[in-house]
């Protein structure tokens, strides 16, 4: 009964879920891109997880490359963080009031990025983000903040914005609650374009606080920024007194163990931001995210600086310790190495099979990250990425689905590959792909 149909293979079970759901929670669902609305169909209620596969409402198994959107990189019920959490939770759930693992879990981080002296722990990537441009506006004394078009930093009201008309001009919302005033200091220029940067800064310099971007765009599906790209952002931020954020909220310890920006430094002598934007990884499936930079930057927040941050739920003892654990597996010699070379024989397979079937398909990934494209090559900015075939891409997804392989319901949605995926859970997923290619090349 395998089918490209949306609605041909709809499990009852979250057929009913999603009918109650949509009654008492707008849309049905918690975080808007869960509702299937790009792809169309019944979004799968998840009933339980256990390491690469996730089982629906209705006994359906999955394997999963969302990994609930990046955090699950040891897959789910890895037993070492489900060691920690469930000690933790017998110590108790929430004190606030400082741990000891909180000071661990900052070490740990710190000891991985080298660019971050201090860390602050939040529960969001949100709240981290907007943190970050707070602290960077106060150290500054600045208004303006770049940022790119495609990337996503959190649902903070001054970056829900697209691009004005014109460099000259500021962003417009793009959610309704939004006022103009709130978004009249952010600049929105297109990822990759370096001719941009520099006009935005040889007309705004003096009063840009910061640029903040995705180093590898994962909210675009996956678009790396091009070495000579981010080397203009880094130095026109130095020379002009603003700071640089790296968003690595979905990147950070997930394509590198020091992060994207480990990457970078490869590549351009003596690089790093000056913050650094952390979240999923870091809490292994549970509420936090961090962010940091140089102490003497840091120093600017509350208690001891004039800059306002704060948080009931802040350095959760329960999310700590799971992000600890996380991280302590994480950081065993050659996680990366497999974990990279599982990844890239999933996007070899789909290249493989996509070629085989005669359909378009580019691929790029790194460590557990991937992104794939039903076009002829790797898109290099937004407008690039949105030029996909959609009703072709929802078919894709769709004929996965139907073939329990659950990837992202939108084309502008990275992928994620975990520890627990096996060499068969890649050789069904291609198997699964080869099937839908060929449906799709008819
Ligand atoms: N920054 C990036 C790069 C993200 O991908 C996300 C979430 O997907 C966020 C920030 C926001 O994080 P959160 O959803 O935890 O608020």
């Amino acid at each position: 009964t395998h089918s490209t149909d949306p609605t041909a293979s709809t499990p009852a079970r979250s057929q009913q879920l999603f009918e109650r759901a949509q009654r008492v929670i707008p849309g049905g669902v918690n975080s808007p891109v869960r509702a299937f609305r790009a792809v169309g169909g019944t979004p799968r209620f998840i009933a339980r997880a256990q390491g690469a596969h996730l089982w629906d409402a209705d006994g359906q198994r999955y394997i999963d490359y969302i990994g609930s959107w990046g955090p699950m990189i040891l897959g789910h019920g890895h037993p070492a963080a489900l060691e920690a959490v469930q000690k933790a939770a017998l110590e108790g759930f929430s004190f606030g009031a400082p741990t000891e693992r909180e000071v661990e879990l900052a070490e740990e981080i710190l000891r991985h990025v080298p660019s971050m002296e201090m860390v602050r722990l939040v529960s969001s990537g949100t709240e981290a983000g907007m943190s970050a441009i707070r602290l960077a506006r106060g150290a500054t004394g600045r208004s303006v903040i770049v940022k790119f078009n495609g990337c996503y930093h959190g649902h903070a009201d001054s970056l829900l914005v697209k691009a004005g008309s014109g460099l000259a001009t500021f962003g417009h919302a793009t959610s309704a609650g939004v006022p103009p005033e709130v978004v009249q200091h952010t600049l929105v220029l297109e990822y990759n374009d370096v001719a941009q940067l520099d006009e935005a800064f040889a007309l705004h310099g003096a009063d840009i606080a910061c640029v903040i971007m995705e180093p590898i765009a994962g909210n675009m599906n996956f678009v790396r920024a091009s070495v000579p790209f981010m080397q203009r952002a880094r130095e026109l931020c130095t020379q002009h007194g603003a700071l640089l954020i790296l968003d690595e909220v979905m990147t950070g310890f997930r394509v590198a163990l020091g992060g994207a920006q480990s990457l970078y430094a490869q590549q351009i002598p003596g690089f790093a931001p000056d913050l650094t934007v952390l979240g999923k990884v870091i809490g292994g499936g549970m509420p936090l995210a961090a962010f940091g930079g140089p102490r003497a930057v840091m120093e600017q927040l509350a208690p001891l600086g004039p800059v306002y941050q704060a948080g009931t739920l802040s350095g959760n003892p329960v999310a700590t310790a799971c992000g600890l654990a996380t991280l302590r597996e994480i950081s065993r010699p050659g996680f990366y190495d497999r974990l990279a070379a599982r990844t890239r024989a999933w996007m070899q397979g789909l290249e493989d099979a996509a070629r085989a079937e005669g359909v378009p398909l580019v691929t790029d990934c790194e460590g557990g990250m991937f992104g794939f494209f039903l076009l002829p090559e790797l898109p290099q900015n937004y407008p690039q990425v949105l030029a996909t075939d959609g009703p072709r891409f929802n078919r894709l997804f769709h004929g996965l689905l139907a073939r329990g392989v659950y990837i992202a319901p939108a084309l502008y949605e990275a992928g994620f590959v975990s520890s627990a995926h096996t060499e068969d859970d890649i050789a069904q997923s291609v198997a699964a792909a080869r099937e839908v290619f060929r449906e799709l090349s008819k």
